[in-house]
């Protein structure tokens, strides 16, 4: 299969697909091939639903169900002729779905896998399970755990009650069994956008239990649940053209990724309840352009973001 774009005529090129049924025009991003690949294995399904979710997910919402074993595997196989080099499973929670380790395992033949999890149902067993499952394999896996602060008082009231006590258990049976997870922290608590404060996270964590840790910082988007939390995007929050910089396909992950869900296919894991940004109901019928005309795309240029570990 080839990893150039497709679609348009030779002497037309495809016209690139907007990202939102928003009017607004925005810049064209080239898609330079199939990189990465999302999976949205449990949907919009979660255990917890945190205030600042920006999917919406919480314990009632199938807006996106779990993928069955048919989606898992025949999208595996196309992401395999395609040549991705690294697999992502998120929801909701991907520690929910009966078929997970299954799927870990299946991955894990092809290319480097990270979870992203709340941590909130990663006992002894299965921690020990990732770990065999990491050691049988010459790809690595990585499991970043989602945390919002140093103290419960931070992270409850986003997450809640209880869960920051619950989710370092989780995190240190990960430890415990061999596998140092990545922290994930969404910056909801103004403190932990600078140096100083990724410092003090960092120490924290030290202090905790964790003498290597490992952090991602994220900057909150303002959609689904966030949005209702700290407010929407501004309307002129939005690219135009001429705003990207040369080769920024190479920086933006939705230039070389794609997140499959069971409703089909989509730019990037951000975008999946977005009015018009289901892309097509296959891999190979998502290559192509994009056109990003969505305000949650200002947020990844400006930050320069992407959601990869
Ligand atoms: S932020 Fe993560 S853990 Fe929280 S509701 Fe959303 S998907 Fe679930
Ligand atoms: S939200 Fe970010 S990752 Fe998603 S399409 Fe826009 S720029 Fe790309």
């Amino acid at each position: 299969m080839s990893r150039k774009a497709t679609g348009g005529s030779p002497t037309e090129p495809a016209k690139p697909r907007p990202v939102s049924s928003h009017k607004h025009r925005g810049p064209a991003l080239d898609f330079i091939g199939l990189d990465v690949l999302w999976l949205q294995i449990t949907g919009t399904v979660c255990n917890i639903a945190c205030r600042h979710c920006f999917i919406t997910c919480g314990p009632k919402n199938f807006n996106h169900p779990f993928m069955d074993r048919d989606q898992v595997l025949t999208t595996l196989e196309a992401a395999k002729d395609s040549g991705v080099k690294e697999y992502y499973f998120t929801g909701g929670e991907p520690f929910m779905h009966p078929d997970l380790l299954f799927f870990i395992e299946r991955t894990l033949e092809q290319g480097p896998l990270s979870i992203l999890t709340n941590a909130l149902l990663i006992d002894t067993i299965t921690a020990g399970r990732l770990f065999e499952l990491s050691q049988a394999s010459e790809y690595s896996l990585d499991i970043r755990v989602s945390l919002d602060g140093t103290t419960a008082e931070e992270n409850d009231p986003i997450r809640g009650k209880g869960t920051f006590q619950e989710i370092l258990v989780g995190a240190a049976n990960l430890l415990r069994a061999g596998l140092n997870p990545v922290f994930t922290v969404t910056t909801v608590h103004a403190q932990y956008e600078g140096g100083d404060g990724r410092t003090l996270f960092m120490e924290e964590l030290r202090q905790r239990g964790f003498p290597r840790p490992r952090v991602k910082f994220i900057p909150p988007f303002h959609l689904g649940r966030e949005a209702q939390r700290s407010g929407e995007y501004e309307e002129s929050f939005r690219l135009s053209p001429g705003d990207l910089f040369p080769g920024e396909e190479e920086v933006l992950q939705c230039g070389s990724c794609r997140t499959v869900t069971a409703n089909g296919v989509y730019p990037c894991p951000i975008l999946i309840e977005e009015d018009g940004a289901r892309m097509a109901g296959s891999l190979e019928a998502s290559f192509g352009s994009i056109e990003l005309n969505h305000p949650a795309c200002a947020t990844c240029h400006v930050e320069g973001f992407s959601c990869r570990t």
